[in-house]
Formats: C-alpha cells, structure tokens, sequence
C-alpha cells in the first residue's frame, strides 16, 4: 500500500546527510564539552562550529544563539526569562489567540503569576491588525510575542512591521519561528527581532533539539539553573550530536532556500487548487499568498475531521486535522476558532503539510484520494442529505 506524508509541519524526517553528520558524536567523540581534556575539546570545537552555522543562517553572530531542548523549551525560556526579568519595567505581554501551546500555556502561567496578557485578535485569513498591536502597547508592555508562520494555517504575519513597531515603542519583540526557519529568508537584524524561538526537527534534524536567538543586551532569566553551559544561560551537558545535526540540517535548508520555496510552494498550489476544484462545499484556510511554502489548510462542510482523517490515512495518506498538539481533544482548533470559522466548519478541517520528499505524484494521488473520501462521508452524512436534499 501507498504510504504519503503529508505532516511536515508536526515533524520531518532526518535526512541522511544529517544523520552522517551526528554518529561520530555518539561514539568516538563523545565528550563533554565542559572537560579541559582533548575529548571535551573536540566537543567544545564541534558545538562552537555548530552555533556559528546556525548564526550565519540567521543573519547574526555565534554569542546571540543559545540551544535548548527543541521550539517549547525556547518559547517557555523567551517569555518566562524576559517577563520576569523586566518588571522593574512593566507586567504586561502582548501576543495572539492563535499561537502554538508553547506560547498560550505559558501565558496561562504567567498570568497565575500576576502578570497581564493581551491577546490580538487575528482577521480571517489569520493575520493581526496592526493598529491593534500598536494601540495595545501601555507604558507597561515589556513583551511582544507574535508568531512567523502560524502552523496550523500556514499564514505568515507582517514581521518587519511587527518589529519596527516594538522597536519604535522600546517594547521587546519575541517571535515563535518554529515553522519559518528553513522555509523562507529570516534575518534577525532586517526584521528587528529580539529574540526567536526556532527547532531542528521541523526542518530534517533530529528531535529534542532547538534553539532561542536573543539579541545582545535583552534582560533575561535563566529558565534551567545547574552548571556554566551556553555562557551561564543555560544549564545541561551539551547534547552534541543533536545539535550537530540540527546545523547540518540548518545548513542544507540555508543552502537550498530558494529552491525549496519554488518547488514546495508549486506543489502546495497544485495540492490546494486541486482539493478545491474537485470538492463542493471546501474552503482554503489562511492567506492566499504570504504562507508557509508546504502548508495547505482546508475544511469541509458535513465533514467530520477525524473520520476523514482515518480514511485518509487507510489509504495510506498522513494529514493532520490541525495540530499535532490538539489531536485527542473534540475540540475544535483555537486556530480555526480565531480566524472566525464556526464549530462546525471548523470540525471539518484538513492540514496536509508538505516537504522535501513530496512528489507531484504525492500530490495528485491525495487530491485524488481526498475527492473520493469525501463524497463517501457525505453520503453517509445525514446532515448533508438534509441540507442539500441528496444532490
Ligand atoms: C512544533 C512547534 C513548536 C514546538 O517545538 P518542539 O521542538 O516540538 O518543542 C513550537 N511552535 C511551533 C509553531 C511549532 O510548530
């Protein structure tokens, strides 16, 4: 049977290449990179190669990238550090209904812990107003964290504008760009970003492993106390291989950028076009173009997610029915929520996310498999009999 990924953005495979590139630091090299000797050396030499790599892919210097253990630990980190340790300055953080749990749930702790949170609303094609970003800051704001690319929907925020903003009203600027690194051009210096959050394994390296850039000067607090590791900022021995992987992979993606963006995002088109032409009653979610290269969103009416889900993936199709976060729970995504789908549209969505190893033949045989699991749901659909009187 036909197997087809299409959850790119709940995780990547790692690539070969990558792999290579971290099995002499499980074996011969495995040192410690806090031990004087030569095998903590050579470690110490890797890891310092590795922060650099990943430095020059984000258009900054080696001493602004700090690794943590993958996007949610650098979320936590980014938000937690930073309000807690500007309150002489304020206790208010602005950010979205829309963002990943990493940022939502760690607003709920702070909000337990006196601080005050603004959440943006977003329009329907899921990007905030900027005049409402700009009226929400107080003399309080210490924090704005807005999300690069939206991972259910796919929709990419302004972040240029964002950043002149918070530069303009001396506010810091976080950005969740977990699903953006390795899919479009970021520079931390153009886009004045104070700090962002970014993961290896969304982008073909190995899980458990990431990384928070923090600008130079950024008041923040530690997160994990313990030893002296990444410069006093961050405690625990170095995880050398993953991070080692996690530059290669960062280095093939910098590599072939462009590439990557023409080829993913004519697949991507070819895969929406193709799902809405042949299906009555769908929609696209997101914006029409500043989007995720590999993310088509849809939903469809008198659909069930998970039904469709299960018959997708019995035809060897793996999608996901918004993040990989929110499956298990009845409840509709907060993401389709917020770009202002009723529940029961909402119920009905699709994310198929797409990536280096997709082929057009991939694509039309899921549009193909789509249209036809589609039509046999509805037809047992009582709600789409009653509706459409059995057209
Ligand atoms: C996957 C993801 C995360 C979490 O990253 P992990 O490395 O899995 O902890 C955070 N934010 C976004 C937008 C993501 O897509």
């Amino acid at each position: 049977m036909k197997k087809i990924y299409m959850d790119y953005s709940a995780t990547t495979p790692v690539k070969q290449e990558v792999l290579d590139a971290m099995m002499p630091y499980f074996t011969e090299n495995f040192g410690n990179a806090s031990s004087i000797h030569a095998f903590g050396q050579d470690a110490k030499r890797a890891l310092e190669s590795a922060r650099s790599t990943i430095a020059k892919t984000m258009g900054t210097t080696p001493e602004t990238v700090y690794f943590t253990a993958g996007g949610s630990e650098s979320d936590n980190w980014a938000l937690k550090g930073v309000m807690r340790a500007n309150k002489a300055k304020g206790n208010h953080l602005i950010t979205t209904t829309f963002e990943h749990h990493g940022i939502l749930h760690t607003c709920k702790a702070l909000e337990k812990e006196g601080f005050e949170v603004t959440y943006l609303e977003v329009d329907a094609q899921g990007r905030i107003s900027l005049e409402a970003l700009e009226a929400a800051i107080t003399e309080k704001t210490v924090m704005i964290s807005i999300m690069f690319i939206n991972n259910e929907i796919g929709t990419m925020q302004d972040i240029k504008s964002i950043g002149e903003i918070a530069r303009k009203h001396k506010v810091i600027f976080h950005t969740d760009a977990v699903q953006a690194y390795g899919n479009v051009h970021i520079d931390v210096e153009a886009l004045k970003i104070d700090l962002m959050s970014i993961s290896s394994h969304k982008i073909y390296g190995p899980k458990g492993v990431g990384a928070l850039y923090i600008r130079k000067g950024i008041k923040i607090q530690n997160l994990i106390e313990g030893g002296a590791q990444e410069r006093n900022r961050r405690a625990g021995t170095e995880n050398i291989a993953g991070i080692m992987g996690f530059a290669k992979a960062a280095e093939l993606a910098d590599a072939n950028l462009e590439e990557h963006i023409e080829r993913l995002s004519a697949l991507r088109d070819r895969l929406a076009k193709g799902i809405i032409e042949s299906v009555d009653y769908s929609r696209y979610n997101g914006h029409p173009t500043e989007r995720h290269p590999g993310n088509v969103s849809v939903c469809f009416e008198f659909i069930e997610g998970e039904a469709l889900l299960l018959s997708l993936n019995a035809k060897g199709i793996a999608g996901s029915s918004g993040s990989a976060c929110t499956s298990g729970s009845l409840d509709p995504s907060h993401v389709l929520l917020a770009i202002g789908l009723p529940h029961e549209i909402a119920h009905g969505s699709l994310r198929l996310s797409i990536g280096d190893f997709t082929t057009e033949e991939d694509v039309d045989y899921a549009i193909e498999a789509i249209k036809e699991v589609v039509h046999k749901l509805r037809m047992m659909s009582p709600l789409y009999d009653r509706v459409l009187g059995g057209k």
